[in-house]
This record gives C-alpha cells, sequence and structure tokens, in this order.
C-alpha cells in the first residue's frame, strides 16, 4: 500500500483539496479528502494537481520516433515518449499509405498491442476524401471497400480499435456497417460530407468524430456538415486538437459546451517531431518541416501536418483557455478510455482502476507520471 496525499485530486465527482489516495500495487485502492489518518508509507503531493493518466486516441508519434514508419523498437519510443508526459494510453494511429504497408504496420503494431505497450490502432485512411486530405498522401487514398477493411483488421489481430473514413465516398456505408459488426468505432473524419449525409452515417454506426473541424467542409448556417451533424448527435464523441494551433481557443470553447465533457476528447495528433526541436520530419511518406513549432507539409506549406504538441500540451492548452479543470480531466482521460471500450480499467481516479495518474504543478507542466502503479518520472 502507498498513499498519495496532499495534492489536489482530480476525481470525476470534483477536486478533492487536498485529497489522497491510497495504492494496492497497480491499482487505486481508495480516494478521498481532507487527512488520510492512516501509517503508509507515503508520497507528499502538496501544492501540485493530480489527474488520472491521460488516454490519447489520436497520435502518430513523438520524442523522434513514429508509429508510421521505422521499427517495432522506434514505435516502442514513442509510446514511451508520451507515457513520460503523462499519456499511459495510447493508441497509434496510421495515416493513409500503400495497402500493403498499412498491413505491415498493422501487424507490427498488433504485436506492441499484445505487449501492452500501446492500447491499439486507429487507422486514420486510406477512405479519405481527397479533397480534405490535410497532410495525408491523397495518391494511396481509395473508395471504401469491405475486403480492404477485412484484411487490415485481420492483420492487426483484433487490435484495431478505430478507423477514420468519408461517409460521402462510394461504398462508405457497407465498411461503416462490417467495421461496427467488428466492434471496430467508426470515427468520421478528412472527409467534405454535408451534414445530411454524415447524419446517416451516424444512424449506419458512426460513434466518432476525427479532429472536428480539421480536415472537413467548414460549417455553413445553411449547410452544417460533418462538424454540424457530428455535434448534434448525442453519440458522438468529438476530438478536438486544442493546441492552439489547429484550432482557436472560441472553437475550443463552443465546442467544449455542445459537446460537454462526456462527449469531448482531447487529443495530441502528435507526430514524431512532438518533443522536439523544428528540423525536418517523415508522416508517413510526406516530408514535413517544423517551424516555431508547427509542423507543416514541404509541399504544401497551407497543410498543417498532425502535431508537435503532447496531451499534456493540449491540457495545458485548454485549462488557460479557460476549460474548467474536471471538464479537460474527463475530455483528456475519461471519455477517451470510453472510446476505447477501457472505461473499466482506466480514464479516472476511482477505486478500482488501474494507477495511472499524472501529478501536475500549477501551470499543468508534469512532474511525474504512474502508470500501473510505477512511476515512469518520479515526483520531485
Ligand atoms: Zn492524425
Amino acid at each position: 500500500m502507498l498513499l498519495l496525499e496532499g495534492g489536489r485530486i482530480v476525481t470525476p465527482d470534483g477536486v478533492l483539496s487536498p485529497g489522497w489516495i491510497r495504492l494496492a500495487g497497480d491499482v487505486i485502492d481508495a480516494v478521498g479528502s481532507g487527512d488520510p489518518h492512516e501509517q503508509l508509507p507515503a508520497v507528499d503531493l502538496r501544492g501540485q494537481w493530480v489527474l488520472p493518466g491521460f488516454v490519447d486516441v489520436h497520435v502518430h508519434g513523438g520524442g523522434g520516433a513514429s508509429f508510421t514508419e521505422g521499427t517495432s523498437d522506434q514505435a516502442r519510443q514513442a509510446a514511451a515518449f508520451h507515457g513520460g508526459q503523462g499519456s499511459t494510453t495510447v493508441l497509434a494511429s496510421l495515416v493513409t499509405a500503400p495497402l500493403a504497408e498499412l498491413e505491415a504496420r498493422a501487424g507490427l503494431l498488433g504485436g506492441l498491442a499484445d505487449d501492452g505497450v500501446i492500447a491499439g490502432l486507429h487507422l486514420e485512411g486510406p477512405f479519405l476524401s481527397p479533397a480534405r486530405r490535410g497532410a495525408q498522401d491523397p495518391r494511396h487514398m481509395i473508395a471504401p471497400d469491405v475486403a480492404v477493411f477485412e484484411r487490415l483488421h485481420a492483420a492487426a489481430r483484433g487490435h484495431l480499435r478505430v478507423i477514420t473514413l468519408a461517409p460521402e465516398l462510394p461504398g462508405a456505408f457497407a465498411v461503416i456497417q462490417a467495421a461496427t459488426r467488428a466492434g471496430v468505432t467508426v470515427a468520421v473524419g478528412h472527409t467534405d460530407a454535408t451534414a445530411e449525409v454524415t447524419l446517416a452515417a451516424i444512424d449506419a454506426g458512426a460513434t466518432h468524430a476525427t479532429h472536428l473541424f480539421n480536415g472537413m467542409r467548414p460549417p455553413h448556417h445553411r449547410e452544417p456538415g460533418a462538424v454540424g451533424a457530428l455535434l448534434d448527435r448525442d453519440e458522438v464523441t468529438c476530438e478536438v486538437i486544442a493546441d492552439g494551433v489547429h484550432l482557436d481557443d472560441i472553437m475550443v470553447r463552443l465546442t467544449a459546451r455542445a459537446a460537454g465533457p462526456g462527449r469531448l476528447v482531447l487529443v495530441s495528433d502528435a507526430m514524431a517531431a512532438a518533443g522536439m526541436p523544428d528540423g525536418s520530419y517523415q508522416l508517413g511518406s510526406q516530408r514535413v518541416s517544423v517551424a516555431g513549432g508547427v509542423a507543416r507539409l514541404l509541399e504544401d506549406r497551407a497543410a498543417i501536418a498532425g502535431s508537435t504538441a503532447t496531451l499534456a500540451d493540449v491540457v495545458r492548452h485548454a485549462v488557460a483557455a479557460g476549460l474548467p479543470v474536471s471538464d479537460v480531466a474527463a475530455a483528456a482521460s475519461t471519455t477517451p478510455a470510453r472510446v476505447l471500450g477501457l472505461a473499466d480499467r482506466t480514464g479516472a481516479l476511482s477505486p478500482g482502476l488501474s494507477a495511472d495518474l499524472v501529478v501536475c504543478d500549477d501551470d499543468f507542466r508534469p512532474r511525474a507520471v504512474m502508470r500501473h502503479g510505477e512511476w515512469l518520472t518520479a515526483p520531485p
């Protein structure tokens, strides 16, 4: 048993200040406020915030390494980088690539999921709209095809959790149904869909929005597009990249109010350059140049190519933008854990869940991270 005491503990029922957490091995045993009145080995966290470990459902790489290319060890390095920054659960996101390559990456990442390094895979492609390609390679975008989906699903050996697709493409509805039957979350993204088509996709089983606003037609008051439809439907969880680059803070606040903490999902969409200096990087087949922390395609400087933020950076930015800390914790941990079907294991500082937590200073910079009861970085 170990006590963490004196911190501001962010729980689903509010902030306990001061509060305490009692750990039993790799599990949270109890949480309370005030003085725990127990004689146990204790860590003093006075003056610090304690948040649930972040759950990042959209991340391509970090710390100079990628999920989208390179070796298995490099993919482990990317997961370890994000873990050290507070993301105790990460879903590895692939970008559009030739099929054989996607199949090979799905196999490699499936192995990492078997080992518990990542929570599984997110296929961001290849069934996307070239009209809203963002930084993805349009040469490898293809029409949705159930046989192709089955191949990629099989390659990931049960670890494919989310697939992003554009529902206006021919064949999309058959893939939405096949994925939903297979227990894979269907996300709408990189899409030029109208509101009408998006609503039909939700009726067919889509339940998630990939980086709302980015890679979608801008909403118009008479044609609200995918953005309007996704926000309007209660069963849809909505990702936002609240890094101060991808979205104006006004849009972050409006989305947070419209979706509420139970549907808002903060993501990093980080690529290899997260945590690294400016310079040249790779995102799948695309070459990326990072200047002033903003990643852009080398060939098309208008296209922002993922982010260089960690989810901890996004959390800090969201708090600074005015979102309540409890809501930010829900959107960075609890709600994404639910998206992954892991709500009974992680995503909140609640008894019975995995001891996954982040200790932050007053500016919400991570100072210590615990995953499954082990300190990845110890408290100062
Ligand atoms: Zn992405």
